[in-house]
């Protein structure tokens, strides 16, 4: 192709390229999805459509890369890619991996929408977006301790909106007074709330709300306890 007088500026154009042999992990994260979740009236604390449908994109990915990622883990609007150390997709490049993965979650969360929310058309003034970043991890311990770190962010999150929710649900309580009722207390405190305000056994909560959903390189979805499963999630990575 023919080079224009104007071409040198391409060499602004920088390219990070992750650090070789380590593990690439992007996190994507809804933009401002407690008022989106509030505009689509998603059911509170856990809306399970909306939970399926961030479930359904992230297998998409998967699938469409198995070869590359270990796993995917996610939570509320929020999805985890844990990636080979010797992937070699898009040359590594920053940019390109983050971009992608980002811009394919979000074009399969619009198009998957209808399958989830069948009655509720996606308005075209709150259409669903999301962040994107890519951290590199030098070795296997801190990717196991960053899925560690996202599976008890799960639990403490999903106890806390539970028993804010179910105060407010089944107690007839202010969200402001539910704000006061839980603060200063500790998980054991808010599962004894739980308990004995509102007649909830938090033990019987749904595994998805709990515990997260962790898509295997092939696809399948497991709620189960991360941390105890550790070794074997990563054995032969
Ligand atoms: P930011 O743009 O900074 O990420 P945010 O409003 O998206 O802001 P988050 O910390 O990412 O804040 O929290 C996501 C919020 O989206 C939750 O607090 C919750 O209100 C809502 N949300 C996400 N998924 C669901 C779901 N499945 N059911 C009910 N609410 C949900
Ligand atoms: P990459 O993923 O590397 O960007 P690419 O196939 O998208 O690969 P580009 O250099 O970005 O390659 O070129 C985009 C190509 O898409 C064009 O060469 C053309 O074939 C096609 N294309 C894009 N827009 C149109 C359009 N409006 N009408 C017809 N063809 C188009
Ligand atoms: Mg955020
Ligand atoms: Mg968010
Ligand atoms: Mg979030
Ligand atoms: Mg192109």
């Amino acid at each position: 192709m023919a080079k224009s007088r104007f071409e040198y500026v391409r060499e602004f154009e920088t390219h990070d390229v992750l650090l070789p042999q380590t593990y690439i992990v992007v996190r994507i994260d809804g933009k401002k999805f407690h008022e989106f979740s509030k505009h689509y009236n998603f059911d509170k604390p856990n809306d399970i459509r909306a939970l399926k449908l961030m479930n359904a994109c992230a297998k998409n990915i998967i699938l469409k890369y198995r070869n590359d990622l270990i796993l995917a883990y996610g939570e509320s609007d929020e999805y985890s890619f844990i990636l080979k150390s010797d992937t070699t997709l898009f040359n590594r490049r920053r940019d390109k991996i983050s971009s992608l993965f980002v811009s394919i979650f979000t074009s399969n969360y619009v198009a998957l929408w209808p399958k989830f929310f069948s009655d509720l058309p996606l308005d075209i003034k709150h259409l669903p977006c999301f962040d994107s970043r890519c951290v590199v991890h030098p070795n296997l311990q801190s990717v196991k301790d960053y899925l560690s770190w996202r599976y008890v962010d799960t639990h403490i999150n999903n106890l806390y909106n539970t028993t804010f929710w179910k105060l407010i649900q089944n107690c007839g309580m202010t969200p402001q007074e539910s704000e006061n009722r839980l603060s200063g207390t500790l998980s054991s405190d808010k599962q004894e709330i739980l308990f004995k305000d509102c007649g909830i056994n938090y033990n019987n909560e749904p595994e998805m709300f709990k515990k997260g959903s962790l898509i295997t390189n092939k696809g399948e979805i497991l709620h189960i306890d991360v941390i105890k499963s550790l070794d074997k999630i990563f054995e032969g990575f």
